[in-house]
């Protein structure tokens, strides 16, 4: 039984006021949840990737919560001469288990393709972090009937299949549909399911099957309190990744009660 995962994606939003009292917030309901049982512990995991300036107040925020910690991005190498760039150990010394690769945002401001997400997968792979790796058509290719196809080949190009196994650990896939981004248009249960369900059977033929059993998968794209229950509901879902909905502590914690 794979557990879920919610996680929220805070992008380039928070001061260290606002960061701060959301992380303190969380971390007062988790551990109330925790001690009391009343409201009982939401039923999955707890994540929250906060923009890098804010990596290391929140980490104090949340130490002890059980809500765990990503960064947004890392860079293929560990160290060096990236100016402006933060590498996976360097995200891991502060405290993350996570990061988040291959979002549509990176790719489309960044220019990031297929080689470059796998290869800062790699690295964070190396470095001891769990990448989430983000796949997901835009509007033109989902009119086209393309959906299916780009995903797989978006899959088939990002994914460290040699790194993931040559090692023990695993990965997370998260889809999110470019045109539900951010944008209050949630695709319907039966499109993400369909997604996943073609996502589960690729990760068959790339990991085998026992290791696409375990593996999570994610939705993102306008995860909402109201549409989270019948989304988390799906066979093939095993968690969210929120973007807008995770900087209102309300609303990210309704959504993780949906689990
Ligand atoms: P929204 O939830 O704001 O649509 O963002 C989704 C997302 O991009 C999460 O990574």
């Amino acid at each position: 039984m794979r557990r879920k995962l919610i996680a929220g994606n805070w992008k380039m939003n928070g001061m260290t006021a606002d960061g701060l009292k959301l992380a303190e917030t969380l971390a007062q309901r988790a551990q109330q949840a925790a001690d009391y049982g009343d409201p009982p512990p939401p039923a999955c995991d707890l994540l929250v990737c906060p923009p890098f300036t804010l990596l290391w107040p929140v980490r104090d925020a949340i130490v002890g919560s059980g809500i765990a910690l990503g960064g947004q991005d890392c860079h293929t190498a560990p160290s060096g001469a990236h100016t402006g760039d933060v590498s996976a150990p360097m995200l891991a010394d502060i405290g993350c288990s996570f990061v988040v690769l291959g979002h549509s945002e990176r790719r489309q401001n960044h220019g990031e393709d297929d080689a470059t997400v796998r290869a800062k997968a790699e690295a964070a792979l190396a470095g001891g972090l769990t990448p989430i790796v983000c796949v997901g058509e835009t509007e033109a290719e989902r009119d086209a009937g393309q959906t299916l196809a780009v995903i797989a080949r978006q899959v088939e190009g990002s994914l460290p299949v040699e790194a993931l196994s040559a090692a023990d650990a695993g990965l997370v896939l998260a889809y999110e549909p470019v045109w539900a981004i951010g944008t209050g248009r949630t695709a319907t249960p039966a499109q993400v399911q369909e997604v996943h369900a073609a996502l589960r059977g690729q990760l068959a033929e790339l990991l085998g099957p026992a290791r696409a059993e375990a593996t999570q998968l994610l939705y993102g794209g306008s995860v909402k309190p109201d549409n989270a229950p019948d989304l988390l509901a799906l066979a093939d879902v095993d968690g969210a990744l929120v973007g807008g909905a995770s900087l209102k502590a309300d609303d990210f914690w309704a959504i993780a009660g949906a689990c």
